[in-house]
């Protein structure tokens, strides 16, 4: 690495719900960033107007919070380079394209939208693709083809015009990648991309892009793959400005694909298998369509920004579980793998239960409590983190809380037909009867007494353990469900244990 301040950017266009592929663009950032003690910026890229989305760039922005991924200079934050939303720097960019048409790196063009359809269906038409490249520049109605009068003439009465870049003809560009190494590209096999338009006076993702990553002094750009094809253009684009001192150093992310491994991995993909795809849950302005997101659906965000972090870089041990720290301290660009990495829905369950299995009881406890009240149960966080705590390790999701939990604060007014017919017959509700005797008389309802006590009375009176204790199961949780008895009568009490009991012999009528 050259001896410089690492100083790397997201730059993401709020053209609408930030992908879970964006999220780990940003978390690579945010971890190469703090593993060199650099500083980590938000730009936001809005020059397309055409496809600004409203509402994207507050859920990138909250996306990120929710991750830990923090921002040092940016949009929300500010900082020495200030504004960093694209669309707020648009006097800057006109000066630049300029600068590169007077130095013969780039030119005005005239030709309207219409005229180039026309064009493309021509060639269409002969079996060849339209590329707009050192072949027709010259031909159509260009500051190449066109006197310096007739452009001034056509600038000055309002024609609409593009400045384009004039890619150099057979020329191998030679590149760098942190992740892919070295990568030549012929220059004849590009195009003359559009750098500025005059018809809403901003510039396109490309001269944006150098322009800022210059002015910013970003010292690393680490994206998504699907920009590699674009990186000879900015090689020259750096070249052409005089800025190949202070050019970045690259490093292109690779994809993530589809579970079943072809392809980049879509939001039809998580709609048919049941997983999200964006980080939280979106709904388009514009169409009201509505995507699922990792937190609404129950996942930690510590483990889904772990799980990401390892889908495209591996530490090189065994290790699967880290911490943000534990991240930064094992992170770097060349145990990024070059191959697409396949996104696996499983492994993502899995790393949340394996962070709900480490929570405390205060931790579970503010997890279960907005579940709680969303019941309409209120109780102590003490009795919630309880509760939660005994059952956490049967728990995936944060949602499934409530089901493992619920009959701990909400005594079952139904019970399940199955263990009804099993358990609710015969001798059982006599022996219940009789059990509840013996649990009025116990002072101590901590769980090893109570257990110890009753076990004795099943033993004394030649009863069936599982007969017994299912019975009780079912009067005090109403299903076949839950942990041991004892957890449950200990977290009740006595008191609400022999109202449950009272209740279910007062209610159900005993199965044939
Ligand atoms: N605005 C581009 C995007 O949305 C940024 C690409 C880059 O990082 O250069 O992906």
């Amino acid at each position: 690495m050259k001896n410089r301040e690492v100083r790397v950017r997201f730059a993401p266009s709020p053209t609408g719900p930030l992908h879970i592929g964006g999220v780990r663009t940003a978390l690579y950032n945010y971890l190469f960033a703090r593993r060199h003690g650099g500083k980590m910026i938000l730009r936001i890229e809005d020059t397309d107007s055409q496809r600004f989305v409203p509402g994207a760039e507050d859920y990138i922005i909250e996306s990120l919070k929710w991750c830990g991924i923090e921002i040092d200079e940016g949009v929300g934050v500010g900082g020495p380079h200030a504004p960093y939303r694209q669309s707020e720097r648009r006097e800057i960019y006109l000066k630049y394209a300029r600068q590169l048409v007077d130095a013969g790196w780039a030119y005005y063009a005239f030709d309207t939208p219409a005229e180039l359809e026309t064009l493309r269906q021509e060639a269409e038409a002969a079996g060849r693709t339209f590329a707009y490249n050192y072949e027709v520049r010259t031909k159509l109605p260009t500051s190449l083809s066109l006197t310096e009068a007739e452009v001034e003439e056509r600038i000055a009465r309002g024609d609409q015009w593009v400045i384009r870049f004039k890619m150099p003809e057979g020329e191998i560009v030679e590149m760098e990648d942190l992740i892919r190494g070295h990568v030549e590209v012929n220059t004849s096999t590009l195009d003359d991309k559009v750098l500025y338009k005059s018809v809403d006076a901003l510039p396109t993702y490309h001269l944006a892009n150098i322009v800022d990553d210059h002015l910013m002094e970003v010292s690393h750009v680490i994206r998504g793959e699907e920009w590699l094809p674009s990186l000879p253009l900015h090689y020259l684009l750096y070249r052409a400005f005089g800025w190949q001192e202070s050019q970045p150093e690259f490093a292109h992310l690779p994809l993530l694909l589809k579970p079943t491994g072809g392809g980049k991995l879509s939001k039809r993909d998580g709609d048919k298998m049941g997983f999200p795809v964006f980080p939280l849950f979106w709904q388009s302005p514009a169409t009201g369509e509505t995507a699922h997101g990792y937190r609404e659906d129950g996942y930690l965000p510590e483990a889904f920004v772990n799980m990401l972090a390892l889908l495209g870089w591996n530490p090189g041990t065994e290790q699967e579980l880290f911490s943000m720290q534990e991240l930064i301290d094992a992170f770097s660009l060349d145990r990024v793998s070059k191959s697409g990495a396949r996104f696996q829905p499983d492994k993502a369950k899995w790393f949340n239960a394996q962070y709900m299995h480490r929570k405390s009881d205060e931790e579970l406890a503010a997890l279960l409590q907005p579940v709680l009240r969303e019941h309409g149960v209120e109780t102590t966080d003490a009795l919630a983190g309880r509760a939660a705590g005994i059952m956490k390790e049967r728990a995936t999701l944060v949602g499934d809380l409530w089901d493992l939990t619920s009959y701990f604060f909400v005594a079952p007014a139904e019970f399940e037909e199955k263990q009804t017919r099993k358990y609710w017959k015969g001798d059982n509700p006599r022996i219940l009867r009789e059990l509840r005797e013996v649990l009025a008389s116990i002072d101590d309802f901590s769980k090893e007494t109570t257990e110890q006590i009753v076990h004795a009375w099943i033993e004394q009176h030649g009863l069936s353990m599982g007969q017994v204790m299912n019975t009780l199961r079912l009067a005090l949780v109403g299903a076949g469900k839950g942990p041991g008895m004892y957890d449950v009568t200990a977290f009740l009490g006595r008191e609400e244990t022999l109202r449950r009991i009272d209740y279910i012999l007062a209610n159900l009528k005993p199965a044939e």
